[in-house]
């Protein structure tokens, strides 16, 4: 069978008897117009091979199949291993992983090679997920993720933005970071409470590396912790004033107003002082 010849994806979950689980924040895209947008939006061909966190009744993964790809695809639901395994018979180049993506070993996944994520992600593992990917230590080829909206905001806001924080600035320090597609609640099946959006991320030449990653979390979070108060008093802990004037930063400067290049140097000049 070809991947032409499967049933439609509301077909498949009938005859499966399935039907979308809460607790495993599924909302699947049965629209395949929508799915082979985003497999568009991944810049993904017959050389790639991508990395799908819960393909749930495969639609996503039947539009990544489609550019020629190969997909491991990891799926916490067993409930959905009979139908997948029809869509890996019909493909032959979808491999199928049981079990949960916060404790997968991409590394060993991609085998050395380069592999690209894609995914539309639960909502409830989304975040975690990302930070998984963009702290390593093993870093994507690329990375074109579904988010709710207001998470695809915190990633890409920059500074002055309601939505700018510790995720932004790690996500920016480490990728360049677009949102590239956006998506109604009614796109989904059954619709969640919130739109949705597609943010592409790909990793910079120059990512920092594990030492100052690690130095960024910590500097931003004392910083976002209280984003309105003067980095002097919030970075107080870490050294306040004079590791503000370490950096190069204006002590009585708010967290929200520091550029991501503001923070690395926040990073740098904690790490310097050898804490
Ligand atoms: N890709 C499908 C689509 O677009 O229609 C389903 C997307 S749905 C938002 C999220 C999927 O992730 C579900 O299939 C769910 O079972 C799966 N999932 C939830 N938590 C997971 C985890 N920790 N590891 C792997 N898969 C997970």
């Amino acid at each position: 069978m070809s991947l032409d010849a499967l049933p439609g994806l509301r077909e498949a979950l009938e005859t499966h008897g399935l039907w979308a689980k809460k607790a495993f924040g599924q909302h699947f895209l049965l629209d395949l117009n929508v799915t082979r947008k985003i497999a568009r939006m991944a810049q993904v061909g017959e050389a790639d091979h991508v990395i799908e966190v819960g393909p749930g009744p495969g639609g996503l993964t039947r539009a990544l199949l489609e550019t020629g790809a190969r997909v491991t695809a990891i799926e916490k639901d067993e409930r959905f291993r009979p139908l997948l395994e029809e869509v890996a018979a019909a493909s032959g180049r979808l491999e199928l992983i049981f079990g949960d993506a916060l404790k997968a070993d991409e590394a060993a996944i991609a085998g050395g090679a380069p592999a690209h994520v894609v995914s539309n992600l639960p909502y409830n593992v989304g975040t975690p997920l990302l930070v998984k990917w963009l702290t390593g230590p093993w870093t994507p080829a690329s990375l074109t993720l579904m988010f709710q909206r207001e998470v695809a905001d915190r990633i890409t806001a920059g500074p002055n933005e309601d939505a700018y924080g510790r995720l932004g600035v790690l996500a920016q320090a480490t990728c360049e970071a677009h949102r590239v597609l956006d998506a109604p609640a009614r796109a989904f099946t059954p619709p969640p409470k919130v739109d949705s959006a597609v943010v592409r991320l790909e990793p910079r030449a120059d990512r920092p590396s594990p030492d100052r990653l690690t130095a960024l979390q910590t500097v931003t979070a004392a910083a976002f912790g209280q984003r309105r108060k003067m980095l002097r008093s919030s970075l107080k802990s870490l050294g306040g004033e004079a590791l503000a004037v370490a950096a190069g930063l204006d002590p009585q400067a708010r967290a929200e107003t520091v550029p991501v290049a503001g923070f690395l140097g926040l990073a740098d000049a904690w790490l310097a002082a050898g804490r």
